[in-house]
Formats: structure tokens, sequence, C-alpha cells
């Protein structure tokens, strides 16, 4: 088990490791290191027996300099303040690597879903909603899924917020079903920008994505995504993983069936092309080609890191490498392309939904795969010129340089005051 290191403090000397390549006061890299406000609140509900429960939520607003407060709000039995801090920073330098025009937040709920019917679900999420309408908004906050939310969540997120608004405002969240205002592609979204980085950054390296060894960590939307849209392009998924453990098969599985597979049965492990089940950290240290950390914060610490024998690491997870691991990594010269841009689809589609919604129209689904396309191609070719510019120790410092020149760029334009 990975050393649990705090994400906050992650967050914080990333941003540290950056500024040294940025020419900025102190007094303003504070302003990046810390949220401009964070929601801490109750949520009371009613069990399906009657009696009454209370949940802990927060909602982080990071940094709103580039536009509206964005991301995604988990459910979690790990849910904490520090975490949700992080994961709202994230989201800023993400959406500015990207350079869409949203600042950051984070939302969470300390609750372990599965124990829930999905009645009790909808009040939990219709409570949070009430509890967050004041501060989001179309202009102001717009939420998203996240680990164990999707489009149900989402779809009743926008129904409380529009029935007590009085008011029809799609855009006041992101991820919801087509009919609700999403967006064709938000789903596959996450995925794709994984499997463009990696081709990307492969490409980069002088060596082709057709035939590499691919292990996933994490199974779920991000990490099956990942894992099909690889193997269309020729890659070999020998090893996945979820929370119950992995399997492994040197000639490759199926990315597809081992999804529908764990549908049916809840897991991947007992797949029957599996020639070995291993754990998580045996995947994390498989000799593959390319790694894909896609499930949550920490798993790879320092000491896992030393054993990793991948040529490169795709982060599809926010923060699954911890600041000693990304030290270790760097030091063996493993390429890591980091979480704020390789997992930066989904907001990018996020982004281009709520366009649509704006707009009152929708796009193809080709049209949002071209646009996202050159999004993350653009977003990659940006933080390789930065890496080489600057000559940063790895790409993930490259990324922060890129995205916090543009966040004190929009905070200097528009000035102190009063
Ligand atoms: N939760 C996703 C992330 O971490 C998506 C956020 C969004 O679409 O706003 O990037």
């Amino acid at each position: 088990m990975a050393n649990e290191a705090n994400p906050f403090e992650s967050l914080q000397e990333q941003i540290d490791d950056a500024s040294a390549y940025i020419d900025a006061d102190d007094g303003v890299l504070e302003r990046l290191k810390n949220p401009e406000r964070v929601l801490e609140t109750n949520l009371t509900f009613e069990r399906d027996d009657g009696s009454l429960e209370t949940l802990r939520a927060f909602r982080s607003q990071f940094n709103g300099d580039r536009g509206p407060y964005k991301g995604g709000i988990r459910y979690h039995p790990g849910v904490t303040r520090d975490e949700v801090k992080a994961l709202s920073g994230w989201m800023v330098y993400k959406c500015a690597v990207v350079d869409i025009p949203y600042g950051g937040g984070k939302g969470g709920i300390e609750i372990d879903p599965e124990q829930y019917s999905e009645d009790e679900l909808e009040r939990i999420t219709r409570a949070f909603a009430t509890e967050l309408r004041p501060i989001i908004g179309e202009d102001r906050d717009v939420p998203a899924p996240d680990v164990n939310t999707g489009q149900r969540e989402m779809n009743w997120i926008k129904d409380t917020y529009e029935t007590l608004e009085n008011t029809t405002a799609p855009g006041v969240i992101t991820g919801k079903a087509i009919d609700s205002g999403g967006s064709e592609g938000r789903v596959e979204a996450t995925g794709r920008s994984v499997m463009i980085t990696a081709r990307e950054v492969f490409d980069y390296l002088g060596e082709q994505i057709e035939g590499t060894s691919v292990a996933v960590q994490g199974y779920g939307n991000a990490g099956s995504v990942a894992a099909k849209l690889l193997e269309d392009l020729g890659a070999n998924i020998v090893a996945v993983s979820d929370s119950s453990g992995g399997i492994y098969n040197p000639r490759g599985f199926d990315a597809r069936d081992v999804k529908a597979f764990k549908t049916e049965t809840g897991s991947v492990s007992g797949h029957d092309e599996a020639v070995e089940e291993i754990s998580n950290e045996d995947l994390l240290t498989l000799d593959v080609d390319l790694l894909i950390p896609a499930a949550l914060e920490n798993a790879i610490d320092a000491e896992i890191a030393e054993e990793v024998q991948a040529d490169v690491v795709v982060e599809a997870a926010n923060g699954p490498l911890t600041p000693g691991a990304d030290d270790v990594l760097t030091g063996s010269n493993t390429w890591v392309v980091p979480d704020i841009l390789a997992n930066a689809g989904g907001v990018t589609v996020s982004y281009f939904e709520w366009v649509q919604n704006r707009q009152r129209f929708s796009w193809t689904e080709e049209r949002v795969n071209d646009e996202l396309e050159a999004v993350i191609c653009d977003a990659f070719d940006g933080l390789i010129d930065a890496y080489e510019e600057h000559d940063t120790p790895n790409l993930r410092t490259a990324a922060y340089v890129v995205a916090i020149e543009r966040v004190l760029d929009a905070f200097e334009q528009g000035g102190t005051w009063p």
C-alpha cells in the first residue's frame, strides 16, 4: 500500500517546483497555492427506514481568475477537506494548460455510495445541490462528474438547481445525459485524452504506439476507455486491475470484453483470459512500455516508483504519483505525462458541453472528437515547447510553468483592487 501523502501538500510542492522558472512575486505565488474559499457543510437526509443521517460535504473554489470555477464532485469514503482543496487546485492548472476559459473547483461527499439505495443517493445529491445553489451557476461555478458520480447525479443536480431558481440553466453543470443537455463524446473524453497524449509522447520519443504493451490500474470510465482506444491504435493491453485486484496476460486482453465482464460481475478478477491474477502493486511494477494509473491519488509512492519498469507513465487519475515518486521517476528517466494534461479531455468536453448549452445548439460526436483532438494536441505541443525552452526536469513542471503563467497573466491584467 502506498504511503498517504497529503494531496494538498503535493499540489503546493508542484507549484513551488514550477515557480523557480517563473518571474512572480512571492505574494502572488501564495495566491496560486491556496483556495479562494471552501464550503464545508452537513447533508442531513432521510434513510429508507425513516432514520436521519448526516454526511460531510465540501466544495472548494480554488481560483476564478480565468473564468468560472470548474470541476467535478466525487462520492468516496476517503474524501477530506484537503483532498478536495488539492483536486480543485489541479483543476485550475488543468483548465489553464489546455487553455479553456475556466478557473478550478472541486466538490466531494464523504460517503461509500454502495451502502445506499438509489432513492437515498437521490436525496443526498439533491441535499448537496441545495447547499451548492447559492455558490454555483452557469457563470459562477460549474460542477461535473468525478469518482463514483455520473450522468444520473448531474441530472439530479441540474433539476434541483433549475427548480429552486425557477429557470432553465443547463450550463450550471456538465456531464449530463444527452436528453438533459449533455454532449456527445463526454463520457469517453477523459480516456480519449489519455490515448491522445500517450500517442503523442511516443511519437515525440520517436516510437510507435502500435505494438506497445500497456498496463492499466483502475478500470472505471477513464481507464477502460483509454484501454479500448489504445487497443484501436494497435497497443496490447496486457494487464488491468480494479480495487479488488488485477489480471495479467502477456498476449493481451480484449479491452471491451474485459469491460463487459466487469460490468457483469463487478470486477475484472476472474476473467477467463487471465493467465495470472495479480495485485495492484504487481501491476504497477510490470515490465511494460506504458503504465496508466487510472484509479485514485497516491497510487505510486517513492517505494513503488523504485520498482516501476514502464518507460512511459500517463496519468489518467488525478494525483496518482506522490512527489517522492515523481522524483524517483524523474531520476530514472521515466516519461510521465502529468494528469493536468493527460486527463484534461474530460473538462475540455465539459467546456464544449457548456458552450453548446449556452448556444442551445448541439454538436455531432465527430465535431466534439475533432475539437478535442485539436485542443489536446496544441496543449501537448505547448508543453513540449516549455519543457525544451526552460529545460525543466520533467513534463509536470513544464505543464505547471505554462499553466501558472496563464493564470498569472489573467490575474495581473485584471489588476488588484481597491
Ligand atoms: N472530474 C473531471 C476531472 O477531474 C472532470 C471535471 C469537469 O468536467 O469539470 O477533470
